[in-house]
């Protein structure tokens, strides 16, 4: 029974699990949007795997690859050895990246996760810089091994472990709602830049002197917070004029999620590498990094791993790209993201405890705030994490799933997949909304 496979699970596994404490679900099946427990409970499911499932769950095509590697009697496992199914997995992860990057990029097969690319990444740049510092932001979250950690900038996920490798400054991230220097919107992302360009040419600013930096153009964990368009071309415009190399993170970002294929794309900016993972392997795990070729400065052996890339990941990854792409999804979840954004901010109203609504295509942020705590400079109002935390599990009995994050875990976060019906939609923005009132009293 469900029951026993919790209570057992609960006393052989390690307490550092999390998401088995949130939902106490055991699934048995799932299809598209739709999770459904050993007791027959169905879930309509807005957390996709962290964000990687693009496609949901077991969608047709992702079977089919897997069905066709399998018959075809290709080995599963050859290290980075040359196969077609890598060969086809480049292809189709090259067409999709944006021309100007795309040209002079080199790819890198890293271990499975999205924090073994990006430690990759950090240490590939250090190599091609010779320096040793990192610059990342506020509120970023880049995986969980010591380097992607330490430019993690959570101090209570980075508390929690006693670690971290890489010297790091800490840039303030341009949070509109919670803005760093007391002033939201553009304005306030234009005081960020500013900030960060003093800070870095001031020789007593205590920076490390960078390899790289590393951001993501819409906080994820940090609580689906984007990064103004403009914003991200100033911190193109600064690392470019101090020949710092930009690593864009878009593992959570990627495969279509925020309304284009890449995050990238909707400034315009080239960066000097990308991390990729979830949704590339189209559900099975799988990382990389594609980079400018001018900081292809590893010499053989110097970062290698016995899994890079498996064969399976590589077929139902570059399926899922296709698939992605040939579907226009990325056009989709831009439309129904900002269809489902629109209805959550004109609930702000009659909800009050919707401090704000953000992000891009299908990541989307519900801040919840205390609404009688006292307006900061940016009319924000206190974060309300142990409400947040109820309306998340008032949405699991209303068979919802949608995950905390941002500031103090105080964001509702949903990912759904890309293949979200319109009615499904509705489902969701009705669980949600109702489960906000029950909380708002
Ligand atoms: N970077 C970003 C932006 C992420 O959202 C995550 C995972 N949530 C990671 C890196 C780390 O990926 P993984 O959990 O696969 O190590």
């Amino acid at each position: 029974t469900a029951d026993g496979i919790l209570r057992r699970q609960r006393a052989r596994e390690s307490s550092a699990r999390t998401y088995a404490r949130s939902f106490p679900i055991v699934p048995a099946r799932a299809k598209g949007m739709t999770i459904e427990g050993t007791d027959g409970r169905r879930y309509l499911d807005c957390l996709s795997g962290a964000g990687t499932l693009a496609l949901g769950h077991n969608h047709p095509v992702v079977l089919e690859a897997i069905q066709r590697t399998v018959e075809s009697g290709a080995p599963l496992h050859v290290l980075d050895l040359a196969t077609p199914e890598k060969d086809d997995f480049t292809d189709a992860l090259f067409a999709t990246l944006p021309k100007a990057f795309a040209d002079r990029a080199r790819i890198h097969f890293c271990g499975p996760a999205g924090t073994d690319a990006v430690e990759a990444a950090l240490k590939l740049m250090q190599t091609a810089t010779g320096r040793r510092g990192v610059l990342a932001f506020t509120g970023a979250y880049h995986g969980m091994t010591a380097g992607a950690l330490s430019a993690t900038g959570s101090v209570a996920i980075r508390e929690r472990v006693a670690g971290g490798a890489a010297e790091v400054t800490r840039l303030p991230y341009p949070y509109p709602y919670r803005c760093p220097f007391g002033v939201g919107g553009e304005r306030g992302a234009e005081l960020a830049a500013t900030y960060t360009e003093r800070l870095l040419d001031d020789p007593s600013g205590g920076v490390v002197p960078p390899a790289a930096m590393i951001l993501e153009a819409v906080q994820g964990e940090g609580g689906a917070v984007p990064a103004p368009d403009g914003w991200l071309r100033e911190m193109r415009r600064i690392t470019g004029e101090r020949r710092i190399p930009l690593i864009v993170d878009e593992v959570q970002t990627g495969v279509g999620r925020t309304g284009a294929f890449w995050a990238v794309e909707h400034s315009g900016i080239v960066p000097d590498a990308m991390v990729m993972s979830k949704a590339i392997g189209g559900s099975l795990p799988l990382a990389v990094i594609v980079y400018d070729q001018d900081y292809d400065g590893w010499l053989p052996g110097a970062h290698t791993g016995t899994f890079r890339g498996n064969t399976l990941a590589m077929a139902t990854g570059a399926a899922t790209l296709r698939y992605v792409a040939a579907e226009g999804l990325a056009e989709r979840a831009a439309v129904v993201g900002a269809r489902m954004s629109a209805r959550l901010e004109g609930l702000r109203s009659e909800l009050p405890v919707i401090g704000d609504v953000r992000g891009r295509g299908l990541m989307i942020g519900v801040e919840i705030v205390d609404p009688e705590g006292e307006l900061d400079s940016c009319g924000a109002h206190p974060v309300a994490p142990e409400a947040a935390e109820r309306v998340r599990s008032a949405c699991l009995e209303r068979g919802l799933i949608v995950e905390l994050g941002g500031r103090f875990g105080s964001t509702v976060r949903l990912l759904p997949p890309l293949v979200i019906t319109d009615e499904q939609a509705e489902a969701v923005l009705e669980r949600l909304a109702d489960a906000i009132a029950e909380v708002s009293g």
